[in-house]
């Protein structure tokens, strides 16, 4: 069979080491020959980016960081970097506050370098996120991408166990996605099977042992793969389910993907038999659904929608705002009854 594709690599420098966050932070703002940096952090993550900045002259620093980025919080912060005379945006944190320095990057198309302290993966893509009244966008500007990420396994050994799981199986979910997304390609097929293989060993290390390296670090590693390949792949008909949950139903974001990646894996790869090997084989199981069974058991994944505050009611609505936005490269065709089975299957949390 010939291979014929189109891939776009991103261009990041990527430096990885566990408790080497403030040395490199360092070496790269002089790398960048930056003078005015900003570092952006929310209240709780303040004291974890002092430690990260600690080798490095801070011109301000802004903690107003809400989930979503609302556009009056956007405009705060441009605003701020515009009047401190800014040339360097330094994010420490989830994707809530990567997300804000992106918002900024957007309009002054300052550099960035980020920083993550969770899984969500934000830091290697260059899509951006905003909510205004209510209503979240996206859109894709390479000006948001991060020159650089520094990845520290240390800076996430606070993240609770429960967020953990949910965060690493959101960065799961980028990679399972990606097998089927508009621009699937082997390439990014290749970064979603490692990832989904670094992220199956960290994530049980993790609930084993919340504060060992080992776990942290594969799961740091896979959640870069995983944004790396979904960057590349665009969103497929997973991610369009969590952004209307998300968006519409104010459902938490993480959760919200633990809880319909099982559904999506189950529905598409029914139809997708190359797909199902690459991810059956990459989580060391006979299926892929075995596979995400026996992990979600192991590492006490979240099941259900109902307890995320999603309900009954909602299907129908729900349902409707989706369909429009199924790829068409979705290896199978779904409908308002395909689609309103799978939410009332997530909702309910039966075994798919
Ligand atoms: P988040 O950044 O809101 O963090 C979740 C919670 O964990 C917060 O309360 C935060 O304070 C806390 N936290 C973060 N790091 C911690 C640590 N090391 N120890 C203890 N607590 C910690 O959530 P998230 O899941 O990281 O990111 C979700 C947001 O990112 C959403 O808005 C989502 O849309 C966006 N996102 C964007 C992209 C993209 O490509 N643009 C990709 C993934 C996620």
């Amino acid at each position: 069979m010939s291979l014929t594709f189109e891939h776009v690599t991103l261009g990041q420098r990527v430096l990885f080491g566990t408790s080497a966050a403030a040395a490199n932070l360092a070496a790269e703002v002089a790398r960048l020959g930056a003078g005015r940096v900003m570092v952006i952090a929310s209240d709780f993550g303040t004291k974890m980016a002092r430690t990260v900045a600690a080798d490095i002259e801070v011109a301000l620093w802004h903690h107003d960081v809400v989930m979503h980025v609302p556009i009056e919080t956007a405009e705060k912060a441009r605003t701020a970097a515009a009047e401190a005379g800014i040339d360097l945006l330094v994010c420490v944190g989830g994707g809530s506050t990567t997300g804000l320095a992106k918002a900024i990057a957007m309009t002054s198309r300052l550099p960035i370098i980020a920083v993550p302290t969770t899984y969500a993966g934000s830091e290697a893509t260059n899509v951006w996120g905003l909510t205004e009244a209510l209503r979240k966008t996206t859109g894709v500007d390479d000006a948001v991408l991060p020159v650089t990420i520094i990845y520290d396994a240390a800076l996430t050994l606070s993240l609770p166990v429960a967020m953990s799981v949910a965060s690493g199986l959101n960065g799961m979910a980028h990679c399972i996605d990606s097998m089927w997304a508009p621009r699937a390609d082997p390439i990014n097929a290749a970064l979603g099977a490692e990832g989904i293989r670094a992220l199956s060993h960290g994530l049980p290390l993790i609930t084993e042992n919340p504060s060992g390296a080992e776990g942290r670090e594969q799961a740091l590693y896979g959640a870069y793969l995983a944004a790396a390949s979904f960057a590349s792949a665009g969103a497929g008909l997973h991610h369009k389910i969590c952004h209307v949950l998300g968006g519409t139903f104010n459902l938490p974001h993480a959760q919200t993907h633990a809880v319909m990646l099982p559904h999506v894996t189950a529905f598409n790869t029914a139809a997708a038999p190359e797909a199902e090997r690459r991810i059956a084989s990459a989580l060391g199981s006979a299926t892929s659904l075995t596979g995400l069974a026996t992990l979600y058991k192991t590492i006490d994944a979240p099941r259900n929608l109902r307890d995320l505050g999603f309900s009954e009611d909602h299907i129908a609505e729900a349902a409707q705002l989706i369909l429009p936005q199924v790829p068409a490269s979705n290896p199978r065709r779904l409908g308002m009854p395909e689609l309103e089975r799978l939410l009332h299957d997530a909702l309910k949390g039966s075994t798919p």
